[in-house]
């Protein structure tokens, strides 16, 4: 009878010195079998506890249950972490178990000698100084996929520090990416803080694709902090300006960039240019003899051009409406190149990071251009440094033959069209400026139309140029026959 006496002392006693612990920012709930506390860093960092009392304690073990804490499902403790805190609380328990001398009454309660305290010592020091805390599943899911590819990672959860090393293939690229205190936010006060501060090590990707790379990466990570779902804070990050006519993808999906609706546009743009050139001819055309005769009666003439008029109107109409279906378009256009935010909560970054620096990086590396189908980067790196040389004199002093060589490295290079998908610069100006003018991309994309800055985003505008040089071309095959 005297043991449960003091047994129910100590745990009061046990109670009384975590509420004025520092260890525990709050103590949510206390009662005599067990007592709730919660552990807070900062707002993504922090752990909710249920401590319980065993009949028998302080004999006993302290039983702990960390509940999960956070304010969106994705953000909680993870099941991995949960049950580590769980073991390691325990072990700490245990170890307070193992001095075996009863604590005395006139004695300081410690983590030496608390079980209680051992255990909200233990949680405290863990939240405080491991900074993976609020990206435990998402390192997890990264590690998983960087060393599926054959690739390594080094983390220090004190520093906050991982390193991803993609060397497995002959293009490499190493990046140090370091998670901040305020993760998938940010504690920083800085006029640009970043959750994630991205750092190339070293690589031998030449510095215009490296650049590129890397500063869409930097860009991602800021879209998710101001709360964009991950696939539009890709398609926001896309250093290509966005095609006019573009509409910002749903989260989740990507809706197809020319809807159904532009193309049927344009098809009825040339139906009704076509029918309004035939009215024209009927009402213009001449007698073959007679220059100033005119080939229709006056009343095919009269119907001709009133049936021209109404069409003119009609389009006029048309035109209005497609113009204020446009500006939203070019609402969402405007927002996507301004970096339009909506101040929604942070989203988790790192995982959608590590994905597209595989993508980037790793994949990238095996695409083939989807004009030619051969690779897209040469086989070794050295060539593709070389492919992107500036040459030191400039074109000046050089022979026709050099400058012929160096016109065709310059058709090798790669370039990146706003689908995302990689062409040679040559074969890219083929297919965008002979038919069919870019129309569907081939390559691994949605298969919209092929979107570069190098060239002009209406079609027709390709179209009629190489239209022009075709009549060129005939012109002059005409005249040869002549000579
Ligand atoms: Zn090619
Ligand atoms: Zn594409």
């Amino acid at each position: 009878m005297a043991s449960l006496v003091t047994s129910a002392s100590v745990a009061d006693r046990e109670r009384e010195a975590v509420k004025q612990s520092s260890f525990v920012s709050e103590v949510e709930a206390s009662t005599r079998t067990f007592i709730r506390i919660n552990i807070v860093h900062s707002r993504y960092r922090k752990i909710r506890a249920n401590l319980t009392f065993p009949e028998k304690y302080p004999s006993e073990q302290l039983v702990v249950e960390i509940t999960s804490q956070g304010e969106k499902g994705s953000l909680a403790i993870p099941v991995g972490l949960k049950k580590k805190l769980e073991i390691e609380s325990m072990q700490a328990c245990k170890a307070v178990m193992e001095r075996r001398e009863a604590v005395k009454d006139d004695e300081d309660l410690t983590p030496e000698n608390s079980q209680m305290l051992a255990t909200c010592a233990y949680l405290r020091q863990f939240i405080d100084s491991n900074r993976f805390v609020s990206c435990w599943k998402e390192l997890k899911q990264t590690a998983g996929l960087v060393t599926a590819g054959g690739n390594t990672i080094r983390m220090s959860d004190s520093t906050g520090t991982i390193v991803l090393n993609f060397t497995s293939l002959p293009y490499n690229y190493s990046v140090q990416l370091s998670i901040d205190e305020g993760y998938p936010s940010t504690l920083l006060n800085e006029v640009d803080p970043l959750p994630i501060k991205i750092k190339v090590k070293s690589t031998n990707f030449p510095d215009s694709i490296e650049t590129m790379i890397t500063k869409q990466a930097i860009e991602l990570v800021r879209r998710c902090c101001q709360g964009r779902d991950p696939v539009q804070a890709l398609q926001m990050s896309n250093p290509i300006r966005a095609p006019r006519g573009f509409v910002m993808p749903q989260g989740g999906e990507r809706s197809a960039r020319i809807t159904k609706d532009t193309i049927k546009d344009l098809e009825h743009d040339r139906e009704t240019l076509l029918k309004m050139k035939k009215l024209k001819d009927v009402d213009q055309a001449k007698q073959a003899h007679n220059h100033k005769a005119a080939l229709n009666s006056t009343k095919e003439r009269k119907d001709a051009r009133r049936e021209l008029n109404k069409l003119a109107h009609r389009e006029i109409e048309r035109d209005d409406e497609l113009e204020k279906k446009m500006s939203q378009a070019e609402i969402d256009r405007a927002k996507v190149e301004a970096g339009w935010q909506d101040d929604g909560d942070p989203v988790p970054s790192l995982l959608p990071t590590a994905n597209f620096l595989i993508e980037s990086i790793v994949k990238f590396q095996n695409r083939t251009c989807p004009v030619c189908s051969e690779r897209v980067l040469p086989e070794n790196p050295n060539d593709l440094k070389k492919l992107f040389e500036k040459s030191a004199d400039g074109d000046k002093k050089k022979s026709a033959e050099e400058k012929k060589a160096r016109k065709e490295m310059k058709k090798k290079r790669p370039v990146r069209c706003y689908c995302n998908c990689w062409y040679h610069a040559g074969c890219l100006d083929k297919y965008m400026t002979e038919p069919p003018f870019g129309a569907a991309c081939q390559g691994t994309c949605s298969g919209g139309p092929v979107h570069h800055p190098d060239y002009p985003e209406d079609k027709r505008t390709l179209e009629r140029t190489w239209n022009a040089k075709q009549a060129r071309i005939r012109e002059m095959e005409d005249a040869m026959l002549f000579l």
